[in-house]
């Protein structure tokens, strides 16, 4: 009989195989971020191939959403960012936020930002301005592509983003950045505020990604949920990427998991990296 851990074992090798097949789209090394004086982020290195979802587990504070921004280069006034973030082969680490846009990169904040007396139908548009404003013919396709994941915003199409429900406006955050026809749909925290239920109706949607060659980075406080859906996952903590290793074998490591939650002391023996203390 099959056990719950050789099935994970199973899916992982299953997802590993997949992987090592797929062109290679984004490689991150030695990504380092500070607010002022501050490191929030130490020599980060990951990589994701089309069609896979990565995720990026760790506590509170761990420096997850300055991973995204510093790879978006969208840090604050007065935070730094440096090291090599490759996409397709090109560094387009000293790019504008906007020319890295147009290269196939696409952040969903954790805030959202959505425009909430707008309908959303005009949310979805807004994600695909620089598409029209470039004479792109297919961007009505898009629409449909992601009307067609959500069918909920097909129905609420002119309804204003801001009496959307909270599982609904992460829909429409998600839905605007696929407008932008993103190849690395990078999301921070999709989970937060939201119900369990809804929270696996979002990640089993963008699991549907996956078919479309779409590289999806899934930044998580919820290890739980992040690592059902993800093919690989690395651990941040304290600014450092502590280990990495398949979505199902991390899993399964219950330190892992309680290490993230903060409950855990003991070392982890996946791939351990090693980080100075
Ligand atoms: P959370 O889940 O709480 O958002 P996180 O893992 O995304 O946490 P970050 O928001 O990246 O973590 O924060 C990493 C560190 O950088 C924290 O110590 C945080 O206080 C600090 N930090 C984040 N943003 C700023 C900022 N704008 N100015 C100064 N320090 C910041």
């Amino acid at each position: 009989m099959m056990t719950a851990a050789t099935m994970m074992n199973a899916a992982s090798v299953e997802s590993e195989v997949r992987a090592a097949s797929a062109p290679l789209l984004l490689e991150v090394s030695g990504l380092s971020a500070r607010y002022g004086k501050v490191p929030a982020l130490t020599e980060a290195a990951l990589s994701l191939r089309a069609g896979q979802i990565v995720t990026v587990i760790g506590p509170n504070g761990a420096g997850k959403s300055t991973l995204l921004n510093a790879m978006m280069g969208a840090m604050p006034a007065g935070a730094a960012a440096s090291g090599r973030i490759a996409f397709q082969g090109e560094d387009v680490s000293q790019m504008e936020v906007e020319e890295r846009v147009a290269r196939g990169l696409s952040l969903v904040p954790e805030k959202r930002e959505l425009f909430t007396s707008m309908s959303v139908e005009d949310n979805l548009l807004l994600g695909a301005y620089k598409r029209r404003r470039n004479g792109e013919s297919g961007y009505l396709d898009q629409q449909e592509f992601v009307y067609a994941l959500f069918p909920r915003l097909k129905e609420r199409r002119k309804q204003a983003a801001g009496t959307l429900s909270g599982g609904e406006r992460q829909m429409l955050a998600v839905g605007r950045a696929l407008m932008a026809k993103p190849q690395v749909l990078m999301l921070d925290e999709p989970s937060l505020g939201l119900a369990p239920l809804i929270t696996k109706e979002i990640l089993s949607i963008i699991s549907q990604l996956r078919s479309t060659g779409v590289a999806t980075l899934l930044v998580e406080q919820n290890a739980r949920a992040a690592l059902q859906v993800a093919d690989y996952g690395y651990v941040l903590e304290m600014g450092e990427i502590v280990c990495e290793g398949p979505a199902g074998v991390l899993a399964a490591d219950k330190r892992i998991v309680e290490s993230y939650l903060g409950v855990a002391r003991e070392p982890v023996e996946l791939i351990q990296r090693n980080v100075s203390s």
